[in-house]
C-alpha cells in the first residue's frame, strides 16, 4: 500500500462484452486506511479477485456505484452473502448513486430466490437484519463517507442516471468516470485530481463502435485528463480486442495527454 496516499486495487477492468477481464470494480485504499469499493461488476468478481490481493468484502462499508448496467452493479448480493457469512453483524453496506441507479439496485436485490426484502428505509435479510442503505446522491453535493473521506458526483453521458464520481481524502483525489461519451463535465469534475480512472473502449479508428454504445476512445479520455490538469491517468473497461496488447491505447492516450497513463488490469494494485 502506498504510505502516503491512496491506493487503488483493481477488482475488475474488462468492458461489459469483455469475456477475458472481470467487470469493472476497484477497491480504493484511502490515505487513512478507510476503503471504498467503486462500482461492484458482476458476479463473484469482487470477492474472487479481492481474495487474491487479501481485501474482504467485510473491509468496506461503502460502495460508490457509476450507473445501472449490470457489468457494474450485479455482484452486489454477491458481495453481501458473503459479508452477512463472514460477519452475521455487520453493519449494512452503503450503496450510493443517482435516483434511477438506487430504483434498479432496488429491482435487482429483489429477485424472488435472493431472500432479501426491499423496503423504503433500506434492504433486509429473511431473519430482518438490514444489509443494505440505498443512498440516492445529489449531483455536485458532497457525501461524507467517513471522517476523513468524501465523495460527490456528476452526470455524464451514457445511460440515465450514469455518474462519475471524485473521492477525495488527505489532500489526494481520485476520479472515476464510470463508463461515458467524451463529456466536458467530467473535465469540470476531474479538474486537478491527482487520479483519473476513465474508461476507454477503442481507439479512433474505431470510434463509431464507441458512438453506437456511448463510451469513449482513448483519445477522449486523454483529452479530459489534459483538460482537468490531472496528475496522471489509468484507462480501464478494456475490450476483449486489446484485452493482451493495450499498447494502442496506451500511445493514443499519450499523444493528447502530457502526464504519466497507464492501463488497468484484474488485481492490479496502483500506489496514487
Ligand atoms: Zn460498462
Ligand atoms: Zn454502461
Amino acid at each position: 500500500m502506498s504510505a502516503a496516499g491512496f491506493t487503488v486495487s483493481y477488482l475488475g477492468t474488462g468492458s461489459g462484452g469483455s469475456t477475458l477481464r472481470g467487470h469493472t470494480a476497484m477497491v480504493l485504499h484511502c490515505p487513512d486506511g478507510e476503503r471504498i469499493l467503486l462500482d461492484a461488476a458482476s458476479g463473484n468478481t469482487v470477492l474472487r479477485h479481492g481474495e487474491q490481493l487479501g481485501i474482504s468484502p467485510t473491509d468496506y462499508d461503502h460502495c460508490l456505484l457509476s450507473h445501472s448496467h449490470p457489468d457494474h452493479c450485479e455482484g452486489l448480493p454477491h458481495i453481501e452473502m458473503i459479508r452477512s457469512r463472514r460477519n452475521p453483524e455487520e453493519r449494512p453496506m452503503q450503496v450510493h448513486g443517482s435516483e434511477r441507479a438506487m430504483a434498479d439496485i432496488a429491482t435487482l436485490l429483489a429477485y424472488p430466490t435472493r431472500g432479501l426484502s426491499v423496503a423504503a428505509d433500506g434492504v433486509r435479510r429473511r431473519d430482518g437484519r438490514l444489509v443494505f442503505n440505498l443512498r440516492p446522491a445529489d449531483p455536485g453535493q458532497w457525501v461524507q463517507l467517513t471522517p476523513t473521506v468524501r465523495a460527490k458526483c456528476a452526470p455524464v453521458d451514457h445511460i440515465g442516471g450514469a455518474m462519475a464520481w471524485r473521492v477525495e481524502s488527505g489532500g489526494q483525489s481520485i476520479v472515476f468516470s464510470g463508463d461515458t461519451r467524451w463529456c466536458p463535465s467530467l473535465a469540470e469534475l476531474a479538474q486537478g485530481a491527482t487520479l483519473l480512472i476513465h474508461e476507454a473502449l477503442c481507439v479512433e479508428a474505431e470510434r463509431s463502435r464507441a458512438e453506437a454504445t456511448a463510451h469513449s476512445t482513448a483519445a477522449e479520455a486523454a483529452r479530459i485528463a489534459q483538460l482537468a490538469g490531472v496528475g496522471s491517468l489509468t484507462l480501464t473497461h478494456i475490450d476483449n480486442a486489446y484485452h493482451l496488447d493495450t499498447g494502442p491505447l496506451e500511445t493514443e492516450a499519450r499523444s493528447v495527454y502530457d502526464g504519466p497513463v497507464s492501463v488497468a488490469a484484474d488485481c492490479w494494485q496502483q500506489p496514487v
